[in-house]
C-alpha cells in the first residue's frame, strides 16, 4: 500500500491565536471531504508577519487566514487582490497559486451567502451599526450584491463617514452616514438590520446595542456577526417581535467554506462545519 506522508498545508495568522476555533471548523470540513490537509493555527507576532508569509510561499502552503492584526498590514506581503478585498483595503483569506500569493476577503461574502438564506439583498434598504473591520466587509459585500441603500450607524463619526464615502464612491449603493443618538430608532423603511460592531461578543454578552427594541417591525431581517454566542442580545429582541434572524455562526461558517472552495476547489458541507463549532460549546 503506498501512503502519501505530505499533507497540503494551510492555516492561519494572527495574534492572539489560541482561542480562534477556525482550526478544528475546517479540519472536520476536511475530514468529511476526505482530504489529508492540514489547518495550522499559528501565532504570529506583527513584526514576524513577512517571515511568517514567505515561510507560507517557501513550503508551498495552499493558502492561509489572517485574523487580528494582519487583515490591512499583510496586503504588502501578496501579489494580487481580489475586488472585494482591494475596495475593502483588508484580506482575510490568502490563496497561492503557484508562487502567486492572491488577497481576498471572504467575511462579507460568507455573511452574504448566510443572509441569503433567508432574504435576497438585492434593492433592498440595509442599516448597519458599526463602521470597523466587519462592516466594511459586509457593506462592500452587500453592496456588490445590489442593495440599494445602506445606512451606516455608528458611534465614532470619523470612520462612519469614511466607510459611507468608500460605498458611495466606489459602489453603486446609495450610502450615507448616520449619527448615534441615545435609544436610536430603527428607520421604518429599513429591510435588513445588522449588527457589525463587537457588541454582545463573549464574555460581554449582555451588552446590548443603544437601540430602541420598539422600533424592530416584524418585516425585517435582523442579522447579527457576532459569532460567540450566537443568539445575542439582539436576536433575542428581534425574534421576540417576530423578525427573522441571521446570527454570526452563519457568516463564520460560510467564510470558511468561500475558503475552503479556494484553496481546494472543493465544496465542504456548512452543517458538518457548524457541528464542529457546536459540539465545542462556545
Ligand atoms: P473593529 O475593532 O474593527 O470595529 C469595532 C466596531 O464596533 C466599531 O464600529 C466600533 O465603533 C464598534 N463598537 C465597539 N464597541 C461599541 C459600543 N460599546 N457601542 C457601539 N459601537 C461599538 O472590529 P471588527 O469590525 O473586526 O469586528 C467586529 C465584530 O465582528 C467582532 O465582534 C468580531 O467577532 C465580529 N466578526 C465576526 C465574524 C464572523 O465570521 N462571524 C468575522 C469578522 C468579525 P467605533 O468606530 O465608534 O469605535
Amino acid at each position: 500500500m503506498t501512503h502519501d506522508f505530505l499533507h497540503p498545508l494551510t492555516g492561519s495568522f494572527a495574534m492572539p491565536a489560541a482561542e480562534n476555533p477556525t482550526v478544528v471548523m475546517i479540519e472536520a470540513a476536511y475530514r468529511q471531504l476526505g482530504l489529508n490537509w492540514r489547518y495550522l493555527n499559528c501565532e504570529v507576532h506583527p513584526d514576524r508577519l513577512g517571515d511568517a508569509v514567505r515561510g507560507a510561499r517557501a513550503m508551498g502552503w495552499r493558502g492561509f487566514n489572517c485574523s487580528i492584526p494582519h487583515k490591512v498590514a499583510v496586503i504588502d506581503h501578496l501579489d494580487e487582490l481580489g475586488e472585494s478585498a482591494r475596495i475593502i483595503g483588508a484580506v482575510n483569506t490568502v490563496v497561492c497559486r503557484g508562487d502567486t500569493l492572491i488577497g481576498e476577503n471572504t467575511d462579507g461574502k460568507g455573511f452574504v451567502t448566510a443572509l441569503n438564506q433567508v432574504i435576497d439583498p438585492a434593492g433592498k434598504s440595509v442599516l448597519i451599526f458599526g463602521a470597523g473591520g466587519a462592516a466594511r466587509a459586509v457593506a462592500v459585500e452587500l453592496a456588490l450584491a445590489g442593495v440599494s441603500r445602506i445606512r451606516i450607524v455608528n458611534r465614532g463619526r470619523e470612520r462612519g463617514e469614511a466607510l459611507a464615502g468608500i460605498l458611495q464612491r466606489q459602489t453603486q449603493a446609495d450610502a450615507a452616514y448616520v449619527p448615534w443618538p441615545e435609544k436610536f430608532r430603527i428607520p421604518a423603511d429599513t429591510d435588513i438590520v445588522i449588527n457589525a460592531t463587537s457588541v454582545g461578543l463573549y464574555p460581554n454578552v449582555d451588552q446590548t446595542l443603544d437601540i430602541d427594541p420598539d422600533s424592530l417591525r416584524a418585516d425585517m431581517v435582523v442579522a447579527d456577526g457576532i459569532h460567540n454566542p450566537p443568539l445575542t442580545h439582539l436576536l433575542r429582541s428581534a425574534k421576540a417581535r417576530g423578525c427573522r434572524v441571521v446570527d454570526g455562526q452563519g457568516m463564520l461558517v460560510n467564510q470558511g467554506v468561500i475558503g475552503i472552495r479556494y484553496w481546494t476547489g472543493l465544496d465542504a458541507d456548512p452543517q458538518v462545519m457548524r457541528q464542529a463549532l457546536l459540539d465545542l460549546e462556545l
